[in-house]
C-alpha cells in the first residue's frame, strides 16, 4: 500500500448492491474509497475525477471540512433525539435555512432522509391538503412517461420509468402519466430549453376532461435526470402552472437534482421561473454527507392541513430520523456554504463553457443527441443492435478505468459535476468521454 492506499474490502458477496449489476461488479470490482474537492480516490489511491457529483448530490464538492466539521461537532453535543412531540433546536433553524432558499412563499419544511420519501411525502401531503379542503373526491396522481421520483410505492407509480415497476406487481390505483418531452425529431442537439413541446402540457386538460374534478396533484421533475437528461421546452411548465390553477390541482416539482444551484440558481424553479405548491428535495441539501431529504410545501398548504385540522395529531406521517441532528447540522454547514461560496453563481458562470464543451461531442461516432441545462450535461448514444444500454455501459467502464466517473442510463451518459468544476476538469471530463466513445465505436 502507497501512502494514500485504503484497504480492499474481503469479502464482496454480502452486499447485495443497489441498482447493480451484482454479478458483474463482484468479478470486475471498481471502489472509490476517499473523495477530496472534484475527486475521488481508488483503494489503491489513483485518481478519478468526479463527473457526476457522487450521484447528483456533492454540489460544494468533496471532503469539505466546513460540513464535516458540523457534524463531528453535533456528534458530539447530540446523537439523535425524536423529533414526534419534541423538538431540538438544530432541526428548526435546518428548516428555516431550507425555507429561505426556496421560492417565496414555501416556506414549511418537512424532513425526511432521501429523494424517495421526499417524493412519497409529497404525495402524501397533497391528498391530504385535498381532503381538508373538503375535496376527498381528489385522489388521482399524475405523473409523466419517463420521470423519476424514486423506488418507493408513491414515487415508483407515478414515475413514469417502466423497468422500475416491472418487478413488483400492482402499483397504486388512479395513476395517470402525462407524456414525456422528449422530442428527438423537433428538438435534437437543442442546447437549453427546446423550442417545441410547450403544448405536451395540454395533456393534462384531456385527463381532467376524462376524470373530472378527481386530480389531485401532478408530479414532475423541472428538469428529467434519471431518465436521461430531459429540459423542458419554453412555455410547458408555465402551461403546467396554469392548468393546474384554473383546476384545483397542485403542482409538485421534484427538485432532488434540480435543487441546490444545480440550474445555476438556488431552485430550479427560480431559474425556469415558475414555482409550484410543493417541492421535494434531498442530495445537495447537505452535499451528500449525511442522508436527508425535504418537501417544502406553501403556506397555504401547511395552513389548510395544519391549522384546518381539529387539535391533535394534523399528518400522520413522519420518520424516526425526521431531522436528525447529523443531517440537520450536516444541511446548515451546506447551506452556509452554498451562500459563501455562491454555488449558483459559481453554476452559471461556467454553463456556458459547459455547453460548449458538451456539444463538442456532436461528431463522436454514435451520438444521436445531445442536451443540457444549468451543470447537466446528456449524451444519447445510438444503442447497439440488440442490446440497449451495452454501449454506454461499456463508454461508463471505460471511462471510469481512464479516470473520470460518468453516469450513464441506458444508452445516454448523464454528466452533472460539483458546481465547484473549473475549466480544466470541464475539458477533461468531456476528453476522456469523447476518446471513450470513439474506442468503444
Ligand atoms: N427524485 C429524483 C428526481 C431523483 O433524481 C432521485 C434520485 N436520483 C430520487 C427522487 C430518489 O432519491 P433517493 O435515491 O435519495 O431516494
Amino acid at each position: 500500500m502507497n501512502e494514500m492506499s485504503l484497504p480492499r474490502p474481503n469479502n464482496l458477496d454480502s452486499f447485495w448492491m443497489p441498482y447493480s449489476d451484482n454479478r458483474y461488479f463482484k468479478a470486475n470490482p471498481r471502489l472509490l474509497a476517499r473523495a477530496e474537492g472534484m475527486s475521488y480516490f481508488t483503494p489503491e489511491g489513483r485518481e478519478v475525477l468526479d463527473g457526476t457529483a457522487g450521484l447528483w448530490c456533492c454540489n460544494a464538492g468533496h471532503g469539505r471540512r466546513e460540513i464535516v466539521e458540523a457534524i463531528q461537532k453535533q456528534a458530539a453535543i447530540m446523537d439523535f433525539a425524536p423529533t414526534f412531540q419534541l423538538g431540538h433546536p438544530i432541526a428548526f433553524e435546518a428548516a428555516a435555512r431550507v425555507a429561505e432558499m426556496t421560492p417565496a412563499g414555501i416556506d414549511r419544511v418537512f424532513f425526511t432522509n432521501s429523494g424517495s420519501e421526499s417524493a412519497d411525502t409529497a404525495l402524501k401531503i397533497a391528498l391530504a391538503y385535498q381532503k381538508a379542503r373538503g375535496q376527498s373526491q381528489r385522489v388521482r396522481l399524475i405523473g409523466r412517461e419517463r420521470g423519476y421520483h424514486g423506488v418507493g410505492f408513491g414515487g415508483m407509480s407515478v414515475g413514469g420509468i417502466g423497468g422500475n415497476r416491472k418487478q413488483f406487481g400492482a402499483m397504486l390505483p388512479y395513476v395517470d402519466h402525462l407524456p414525456h418531452t422528449h422530442d428527438p425529431a423537433r428538438n435534437a442537439f437543442t442546447k437549453g430549453m427546446p423550442e417545441h413541446g410547450a403544448e405536451l402540457a395540454n395533456k393534462l386538460e384531456d385527463l381532467v376532461a376524462l376524470h373530472g374534478d378527481t386530480i389531485a396533484a401532478v408530479m414532475v421533475e423541472p428538469v428529467a435526470g434519471s431518465t436521461g437528461v430531459l429540459v423542458p421546452p419554453k412555455g410547458y411548465l408555465q402551461r403546467l402552472r396554469e392548468l393546474c390553477d384554473k383546476h384545483g390541482i397542485l403542482l409538485i416539482y421534484d427538485e432532488v437534482i434540480t435543487g441546490f444551484g444545480r440550474l445555476g440558481t438556488d431552485f430550479g424553479a427560480e431559474r425556469l421561473g415558475v414555482a409550484p405548491d410543493i417541492m421535494t428535495m434531498a442530495k445537495g441539501l447537505t452535499n451528500a454527507a449525511v442522508p436527508m431529504g425535504a418537501v417544502a410545501t406553501t403556506n397555504e398548504v401547511y395552513e389548510t392541513v395544519v391549522e384546518g385540522s381539529p387539535a391533535g395529531i394534523e399528518l400522520f406521517h413522519g420518520y424516526t430520523y425526521s431531522g436528525h441532528p447529523l443531517a440537520s447540522a450536516a444541511a446548515i454547514a451546506t447551506l452556509a456554504l452554498h451562500r459563501e461560496e455562491d454555488l449558483p453563481g459559481r453554476a452559471r458562470a461556467i454553463e456556458p463553457y459547459w455547453e460548449e464543451a458538451a456539444h463538442s461531442l456532436r461528431s463522436a461516432p454514435g451520438v444521436v443527441d445531445i442536451r443540457n441545462f444549468g451543470l447537466i450535461a446528456g449524451i444519447e448514444l445510438a444503442p447497439r443492435e440488440g442490446k440497449p444500454g451495452a454501449r454506454a455501459m461499456d463508454v461508463f467502464r471505460r471511462c471510469f478505468d481512464e479516470g473520470v466517473l460518468i453516469r450513464v442510463t441506458g444508452d445516454i451518459v448523464a454528466l452533472s459535476p460539483p458546481l465547484i468544476v473549473e475549466k480544466p476538469h470541464v475539458d477533461r471530463m468531456m476528453g476522456t468521454l469523447a476518446d471513450a466513445i470513439h474506442a468503444i465505436a
